[in-house]
């Protein structure tokens, strides 16, 4: 990085947001050799990195893939504390990969971006930050992730409710709720870590559900120092370990995507996991989901059913009409008194972006370009828009495998994507932009394969009101790799330092 003497900082790629996606095209990058001072730098608008993981630390927050997946293929972590990891964990795993890979001094915390525009002109991005600093680079980077925007339930009376009341990726750790009746509202996959972790510290909890999870059993378990030993000392048992939650995430992927053997037995396993957990006819039925299995989300669990059959907690299926001053109450006309009010009621996930302006070439705005729904040449690139390359994009996300094992192959893109540029040593002005034939072709594919999916027989955060799925990868997670593990140069424009070839 450089400072102008116009107060202008300048590097050759600016990342924007600090969890596994931003930082491990960080990472990625300082493994290709980017080292230099100007070469990355990453800006998040917290003061610390870690994404969800630094966002999201409610009771029972952890991982529901093996960490073992979950985690960069290039540095395996021996020291888990168990298969799947609580959320400090997590976080602290990704503060030692800063200081391993030497991208500490690439951080600018604390820097919330409001725009970004595309200086066609000098072939740079300019940036801007909320507190008026403006940085520039030759290739943007947006991370910010499809998760980390908490929605707000619109709900009439919410905001007189008189107690403690937030959501659970805004946890408030000062509110103790030993003694008080806690109401939690929503059934995903938040409540179903949160719930079975407060049932019993609380004196009550009620818990609103919409509509019920399909869920599978959890398989955690603790790792003991033995356990641990191995996994540091024996050569390929980490990556062993990976490859055995690998084959068990492309059964479950084969289930969601509809294929025959696989959803039978997916299916089954978690009708059987109802069955045993949930033995009272009457509340099974109200667990019981009357979407098809994957269309939500499938959740994994093994503590739901169990804590849902405790005496201090009370499972309501009736529609929430309103919020009172002192509790919840429901359609059927039932009021529900609480004291604390958990919002466990998902993100915005198909706001992909939302946080950002980003205007491009001859000032169009993405989210102009955008209005039927995010769209993105391998969820990556966008015609009309040099230099960028976005991470957890439109359709780059995944229900039954590791998110992580996608952010790190389009990091690997984005590093191929600056070698059409030059490499380390070009010079600033080139640029490559994805040709719209070629992205307007891989959309028709997408949307086309998802229209067969299950997950438009439901509507979930996958989908934008009209319908359209922008948020999940029609695909599994291998074919994701190959596709990406290759930029095929053919489906750019490139102008070179000498512009040989005209963008535009
Ligand atoms: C509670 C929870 C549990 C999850 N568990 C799993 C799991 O087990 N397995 C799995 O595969 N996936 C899981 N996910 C999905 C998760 O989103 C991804 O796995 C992954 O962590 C996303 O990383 P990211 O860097 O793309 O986004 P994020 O982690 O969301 O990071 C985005 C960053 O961008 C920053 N940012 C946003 N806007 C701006 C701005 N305008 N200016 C500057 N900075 C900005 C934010 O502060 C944030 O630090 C989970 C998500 C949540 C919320």
């Amino acid at each position: 990085m450089t400072m102008g003497a116009d107060g202008v900082e300048r590097c050759r790629v600016l990342v924007v947001g600090a969890g596994f996606g931003g930082l491990g095209a960080a990472f990625a990058l300082r493994r290709a050799g980017y080292t230099a001072a100007d070469d990355v730098l990453v800006l998040d608008a917290a003061d610390r990195v870690g994404g969800v993981w630094r966002d999201n630390h409610y009771p029972g927050c952890a991982c529901d893939i093996p960490a073992t997946l979950y985690c960069y293929s290039y540095a395996p972590n021996p020291g888990w504390s168990r298969r799947f990891p609580p959320h400090g964990e997590i976080r602290a795993y990704l503060e030692a990969c800063v200081d391993r890979f030497g991208a500490r001094d690439a951080l600018r915390l604390g820097t919330s971006v409001e725009q970004a525009r595309w200086d066609d002109a000098r072939g740079v991005w300019q940036v801007d930050a909320a507190d008026g600093r403006r940085f520039e680079a030759q290739v943007l980077v947006p991370a910010v992730g499809q998760l980390s925007r908490p929605v707000i339930p619109v709900i009439p009376g919410l905001a007189a409710f008189a107690g403690p009341r937030f959501h659970t990726a805004r946890w408030d750790d000062d509110v103790d709720l030993r003694g008080r009746r806690v109401g939690v509202l929503g059934t995903g996959a938040s409540a179903i870590q949160v719930v079975p972790a407060i049932a019993g510290t609380a004196a009550g909890v009620t818990v609103f559900q919409r509509s019920p999870p399909w869920t599978l059993p959890k398989p955690d378990r603790r790792y003991s120092r033995a356990h641990r030993a191995v996994f540091r000392h024996v050569p390929g048992a980490m990556r062993l370990s990976r490859l055995g939650v690998w084959a068990a995430t492309v059964v479950t992927g084969r289930a969601v995507r509809g294929r025959p053997v696989a959803r039978r037995a997916v299916r089954a396993l978690s009708v059987a996991q109802r069955r045993l957990q949930m033995p009272d006819p009457a509340l099974r039925a109200k667990v019981t989901p009357d979407y098809p299995m994957g269309c939500k989300r499938v959740l994994y669990t093994s503590t739901w059913y169990p804590t849902l059959r405790r005496p201090d907690v009370e499972l309501v299926t009736a529609a929430v009409a309103e919020v009172t001053a002192t509790g919840v109450r429901t359609a059927d006309g039932v009021e529900h008194p609480c004291d604390v009010l958990v919002l466990s009621t998902g993100f915005a996930a198909t706001q992909i972006l939302v946080p950002l302006r980003v205007i491009g070439r001859e000032g169009r705005d993405l989210h102009t370009q955008w209005s039927d729904g995010a769209r993105a040449h391998l969820g990556m690139t966008v015609p009309g828009f040099p230099n960028l390359v976005l991470l957890y994009g439109p359709n780059t996300n995944t229900g039954n495998t590791s998110v992580v094992y996608f952010l790190q192959a389009q990091a690997g893109y984005l590093v191929q994507a600056l070698e059409l540029l030059g490499g380390r040593t070009a010079p600033h002005g080139p640029r490559f932009e994805v040709r719209a034939d070629v992205e307007d072709a891989y959309d028709r594919e997408i949307q086309a394969r998802l229209a067969d999916s299950v997950w438009t027989a439901c509507s979930s955060w996958y989908r934008t009101p009209s319908g359209r799925v922008v948020t999940n990868w029609p695909g599994s997670a291998g074919e994701y790799r190959r596709r990406t593990a290759h930029l095929d140069p053919a489906d750019f424009a490139v102008a070179t330092a000498s512009a040989a070839v005209r963008l535009h």
